[in-house]
């Protein structure tokens, strides 16, 4: 207990499993937590202390459920062998398992990534700028980049994937309001570290010792980068977590190498220019990696990627993240973008070569996350040779790629490492069987003929059951007893088994001391003999022996791996980026994807595009839709109307992600695409609830907006859907036209390529006061009268879905509402009202022409627009005119209404 009350307060904020025997042990508060949390059974100790277990092999289970939870846990193993132990066994906190820092494999999803975050502000006030470092402990991967302001921060770690985010906390150990905000928006945990740690100075100091440099100019961060206080922190972390440099971690039971973080690359930093950022709303709009309902990645774009192994399914896990990389974090550079397409294309044109790929690929392991855990000093017998067999694919991927030039980059970096990868897959094949157990403490990793010891040591227990089988007949002789059974057994070692009714007979040899009692079972007695026993122990330390001749052989093997650490991670990322390629290509074959042509200056054209995941889902159902924005005398900014339910979001949703699609370097579902270079793409599509934190629909709509309107630059591509409709008809049309205003930008400053989906039909006439920068479009219905009712108040729709250029005449709310089951009592009504509107109004009101009507609402809207006839009769002056040219002006302002009327 002395032991457990000191790692506790050592770990204070973590959930700790104490080793004891076959168990991990929680106790106390722990205990009592936990056991309701995982429905463990709840105990007491002598002494009534509260106290519940895991069996040990089963960790890695309820890690993952306690990481899951939120729990960060320390784990406190045995470091000393129980038998050499005078009075209590040793132990030490071997790792700290937190959100952020997962690398064993029954822990991670090989699709998902896990990493680990730091953050830091700059300066002071609401919007500092800040920066930021992410690792992934599993792979070593370590980026560092700048935020402009906490949003952009949280937008750059929900793009990176990280699920914990490392902080300075404040003197009272809480996080500051502004990192709580960024935790809040990206939904991490957020683990709060003293504010020394991020003190420029200390965070310089574990950087040189971890990379063994003096400066980090060679990675290109000048040593007063703001965000080296975040890459420190970081390392820092992952050392405490992994028990770097820890003693026991040296003396672990079991442990063959050291953990050091050796996989860990030094941090690289990336610039702005080179992505086409989407942000954390956008991605989630969008349904990018997960669905908004379900929360799954089947039914995300990512999903068609990842989850169908075979038809457009990445076939390693290393591919699967490197594809949620890629768009989520889709490139801003054609000298990216265009190498992956041409390497698409290659791959979808010569489907031969793309299934022999697919099938040299299919065999190879997580080797990124292998390499980690060699590093880390956690890797399994079988990491190993699934190690080992997935480099013996290299020569393979070498010969296949060879002949296509757009893989000749790839194909150069392979050879570079094939020698010594090679040697080392002979090494481990010479050294370790085909099919190892899950542990090394099984025994029977290393192959026969590797080492003379453990075959010596092998051989005495092989001899063993020869050795039985007569000594089985000689006590069968001795006792005059024939059929009795000697055998072995886990828990109590070899004995002599005799049944009730032999060993009455016995009972004379036990008496002699012949035989010893050993444990009884219902038919029958097991003993041991005195040869018996001394031929056991020799038997247990010959597989004690064994073991331990197995373990120094294996240590010396993962250290010759190790030394080959970065000839792996070069293989990882050159399997990892042919497997995504592969996915995008098998996708385009199956789906006829087109290759997209990529253009500097801001355009955006599309020939019959379709919605990547609903196309599939509605099968051959799906119609297909172009749009031509900015470029070539297009308007920058399209207006699309139609009813609801007529395909308006999924027209325009589909557009984002056809764009999305071209910069993570894939094919684009279209008969043909031309896109240029975009540096980011908003959405504003209908808020999820669930992230409002108590702010009103409205208003997160608002601060959305404001982020678009702030942001976008004529590079950008915006998607709009609905603005303004949590608030009052007029006040969300006054929004929406000026916002469209706004983004349609000016002759000499165009703004952003924008799609501006909404049911204000007002907004429509802006392409005629806005002419060459607004364009409208509308999805069509068709309208028809079902037979046996008349007049046009009878009227049904059927949703045609296809995009055409004009706008949509009628909202056709009704027939929607009746489409959608609303009473007909009700819907009769509301045709009876809207008849009565529309005989006030006109049948299709517009603001202008109804102006002149008595209309509380749509003439103070009115007033709100310019019109050139407002604008005329200011520039009137009236002291100046004569009756005859009063009367003039006055029949000019009503002929330019009357045009309006025309219209
Ligand atoms: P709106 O935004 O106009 O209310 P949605 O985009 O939500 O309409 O589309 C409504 C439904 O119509 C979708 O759920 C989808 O099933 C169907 N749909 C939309 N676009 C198409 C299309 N191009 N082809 C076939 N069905 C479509």
């Amino acid at each position: 207990m002395r032991q457990y009350a000191r790692f506790k307060e050592e770990h204070p904020d973590c959930v700790l499993l104490f080793r004891m025997g076959d168990f991990y042990e929680l106790f106390f508060e722990d205990a009592e937590l936990i056991a309701g949390q995982l429905g463990l059974t709840l105990t007491q100790r002598t002494g009534g202390v509260p106290l519940a277990g895991v069996p040990h092999h089963q960790l890695d289970t309820y890690l993952r459920k306690l990481v899951a939870l939120g729990h960060r846990v320390a784990i406190a193993d045995q470091v000393q062998d129980p038998k050499e132990a005078k009075g209590v066994v040793e132990r030490a906190v071997t790792q700290v398992v937190t959100p952020g820092t997962l690398v064993d494999d029954g822990l991670l999803e090989g699709a998902a990534s896990d990493r680990l975050a730091a953050v830091c502000f700059t300066g002071s006030g609401e919007d500092a700028a800040a920066v930021g470092a992410v690792a992934d402990a599993s792979t070593g991967a370590f980026e560092v980049f700048e935020a402009a302001d906490g949003d952009a921060l949280a937008d750059e770690l929900a793009s990176r994937a990280a699920r914990e985010v490392l902080y300075a906390e404040t003197a009272t150990g809480e996080a500051p309001e502004r990192v709580a905000r960024v935790l809040r928006a990206t939904g991490a945990a957020g683990t709060g570290r003293p504010a020394w740690q991020f003190r420029q100075d200390e965070a310089m100091e574990v950087l040189r010792s971890q990379f063994g440099v003096a400066t980090l100019a060679g990675f290109g961060l000048a040593d007063d980068a703001p965000v080296i206080s975040a890459a420190g922190a970081v390392v820092r972390y992952l050392r405490e977590t992994k028990a770097v440099d820890d003693e026991a971690a040296h003396s672990r039971p079991g442990a063959f190498a050291a953990s050091t973080l050796a996989h860990l690359r030094p941090p690289k930093l990336e610039r702005d220019s080179a992505r086409c950022a989407v942000d954390a709303v956008s991605l989630r709009a969008l349904e990018v990696e997960r669905t908004i309902r379900g929360g799954t990645t089947e039914g995300a774009l990512l999903g068609l990627f990842v989850t169908a192994p075979g038809r457009g399914g990445c076939r390693t896990a290393m591919g699967k993240r490197l594809v949620r990389d890629w768009l989520c974090r889709p490139s801003g550079s054609r000298s990216e973008i265009e190498p992956r397409h041409a390497c698409v294309a290659a791959l979808a044109e010569d489907r031969r070569l793309a299934r022999e790929l697919g099938e040299a690929l299919a065999p190879v392991q997580d080797i990124a996350r292998i390499a980690g855990r060699v590093a880390l000093g956690r890797c399994s017998p079988r990491d190993v040779v699934g190690l080992g067999t997935s480099i013996a694919r290299l020569g393979i991927l070498i010969e296949l790629l060879a002949g296509t030039a757009s893989f000749a980059e790839t194909v150069g970096v392979l050879r570079g490492i094939d020698g010594d990868l090679t040697r080392l897959a002979e090494r481990i094949a010479a050294v370790c069987v085909d099919e190892p157990p899950a542990h090394l403490r099984d025994g029977g990793v290393i192959r026969d003929g590797v080492d003379a010891a453990l075959d010596e040591a092998r051989g005495l227990r092989r001899d063993a059951s020869a050795w039985l089988a007569s000594y089985q007949a000689e006590v069968a002789e001795a006792l005059g007893l024939p059929g009795i059974k000697v055998g072995f057994n886990k828990v109590f070692g070899y004995y002599v088994e005799l049944s009730a009714a032999q060993a009455r007979d016995a009972a004379d040899a036990l008496e002699r001391g012949e035989l010893i009692r050993k444990q009884t079972l219902k038919n029958a007695e097991r003993f041991i003999t005195p040869k018996l026993k001394t031929f056991e122990d020799k038997v247990l330390r010959a597989e004690g022996d064994a073991l331990e001749r197995e373990r120094v052989l294996f240590a010396e093997l993962v250290s010759c791996i190790a030394a080959e650490l970065e000839a792996l991670t070069v293989f990882a990322e050159a399997a990892a980026r042919t497997d995504a390629l592969l996915a995008f290509a098998d996708r385009a074959a199956a789906h006829r994807w087109v290759r997209p042509a990529m253009r500097d200056e801001p355009t955006l054209s599309i020939r019959d595009g379709r919605h990547p995941v609903l196309e599939s889902t509605l099968a051959g159902e799906f119609v297909p839709n172009g749009v031509d924005l900015a470029g070539e005398g297009h308007p920058g900014l399209a207006l699309i109307t139609g009813p609801n339910m007529a395909g308006k979001s999924t027209f325009i949703r589909q557009v984002a992600l056809i764009a999305l699609l071209a910069h993570a370097g894939s094919f684009v579902p279209a008969e043909s695409a031309t896109i240029g270079v975009t540096d980011r793409i908003f959405t504003r599509v209908g808020a999820d609830d669930a992230l409002h934190e108590g702010r009103s629909t409205f208003m997160v709509e608002m601060i959305e907006t404001a982020n678009i309107l702030n942001h976008a630059t004529p590079g950008s591509l915006v998607i709009l859907d609905e603005i303004g409709r949590g608030t009052s008809t007029l006040d969300g049309l006054s929004l929406a036209w000026a916002i469209v205003e706004a983004l349609a930008g000016s002759a000499e400053t165009p703004g952003p390529r924008t799609l501006f989906a909404t049911h204000y039909h007002e907004l429509t006439e802006l392409d005629e006061r806005l002419p060459g920068r607004v364009a409208n479009l509308h999805v069509t219905v068709r309208e028809w009268t079902p037979k046996g009712t008349d007049g046009p108040g009878e009227t049904e729709i059927v949703f045609l879905h296809r995009v055409a250029p004009g706008r949509a005449d009628q909202s056709y709310g009704v027939q929607v509402a009746r489409l959608a089951g609303v009473p007909k009592a009700v819907t009769d009504r509301a045709k009876q009202v809207l008849e009565s509107l529309a005989v006030q109004h006109g049948p299709s009101a517009t603001p202008l022409a109804t102006a002149p009507r008595p209309s509380p609402q749509l003439s103070l809207f009115t007033e709100l627009l310019p019109h050139p006839a407002v604008d005329r009769l200011a520039e009137v002056k009236l002291e100046e005119l004569t009756p005859m040219e009063a009367f003039d002006v006055l029949r000019e302002l009503r002929g330019m209404l009357d045009e309006a009327d025309g219209d």
